[in-house]
């Protein structure tokens, strides 16, 4: 059997190293159920999300809440929404209690003074072009005046069919207000025109994936592997969906054979006591699901079956030191 040591040399073992010791729990909140947009193809309204439960206004209870989390075993806690920059009080609760990333569209600016080094992932739906018809406005241009030079923020980019091409140009106005960059696909949920892929397209953004990380290693967060595995939807021949997924609540997790999944990972909804299904929509067809971040946990949580040969070793070390920079559990 394949070890550590004898797959990696002194370097890689280092890196590895480094990773091993972060022993990451997250879980997802919403907080809130409004929003000051309304995209089309947003995987939280297009499913109703918001419409399952209230938001608990109260902070207190915000405040206990995350405490239970914190004793539960949460050391990293992602904030989504809705909006929840339009709540600051419960973002703080939640900063002031445990490492929290906050994702945005960055229309409201995070207030620097009250979150010094909160990590904060703007949302971005492509060009100017297609955030106007997706999201009926051209945010980026609202968001990057906010958040030019922050070096606690990077951009979270949606890449759709659309963008085939013309990625380079969206990445170099991050790379030009001193940002960086991680990449996604669109899921398209809401069935936008001419927003669904197809294997030629996804052939196609995997090499522009791949050559815009080569170009711009300062400011892409990112590996090819990852490009590989939410592209082809593939992770070691086996194929992402609904048996194989890691980011799904754990007390609604009924499946069998139950896979490798993210340990105790909960999706709370806002009102601190509904549980949604995973990590991305309720009702999303999972064999067309493109998220970023349970591709990448689907990667981590499989370690032992990289350990295969050292390539496939590396390869998974790279999509950990990603996840761990994003979060900033690690330096960029
Ligand atoms: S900004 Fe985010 S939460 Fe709001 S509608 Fe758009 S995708 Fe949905
Ligand atoms: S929609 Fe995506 S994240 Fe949610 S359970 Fe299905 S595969 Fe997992």
């Amino acid at each position: 059997m394949n070890t550590v040591s004898s797959l990696l040399d002194n370097e890689w073992l280092e890196r590895y190293k480094r990773i091993s010791r972060l022993n990451i729990r997250s879980s997802i909140y919403d907080v809130t159920n409004n929003c000051n947009l309304r995209c089309k193809g947003c995987f939280f309204f297009s499913s109703d999300e918001h419409k399952k439960s209230p938001d608990e206004p109260d902070v207190r209870k915000w405040e206990e809440f995350i405490d239970r989390e914190k004793a539960r075993g949460v050391n990293l806690a992602i904030l989504i929404g809705g909006e929840p920059t339009l709540y600051l009080d419960r973002v703080e609760a939640f900063y002031r209690r445990l490492p929290t990333y906050c994702a945005t569209n960055g229309i409201i600016k995070v207030p620097r003074d009250r979150f010094p080094d909160m990590m904060v992932g703007i949302s971005l739906w492509g060009d100017e072009e297609d955030e106007k018809t997706l999201r009926g406005r051209d945010v980026f241009s609202i968001s990057s005046t906010n958040y030019a030079g922050d070096p606690y923020t990077y951009y979270l980019y949606t890449i759709t069919p659309k963008q085939i091409g013309k990625t380079e140009r969206i990445i170099r106005k991050i790379a030009d207000v001193g940002l960086k960059v991680h990449m996604q696909l669109l899921s398209n949920d809401e069935g936008v025109d001419g927003f669904s892929w197809n294997k030629e397209d996804l052939a196609a953004i995997r090499d522009e994936m791949d050559e815009m990380l080569d170009k711009f290693p300062e400011t892409v967060i990112s590996s090819k592997y990852y490009h590989e595995v939410i592209t082809t939807g593939k992770m070691l021949g086996r194929p992402f969906g609904w048996m194989e997924c890691p980011s799904v609540t754990k007390p609604l997790d009924r499946r069998k054979p139950q896979p490798r999944r993210l340990i105790e990972f909960i999706r709370w909804a806002a009102d601190l006591k509904t549980m949604h299904r995973c990590c991305t929509s309720e009702t999303r067809d999972c064999s067309t699901c493109k998220d970023g971040a349970a591709h990448m946990s689907w990667v981590m949580v499989n370690k032992r079956d990289h350990m295969r040969s050292t390539r496939d070793f590396q390869n998974w070390i790279e999509v950990y030191e990603m996840f761990a920079k994003l979060y900033k559990f690690i330096p960029w």
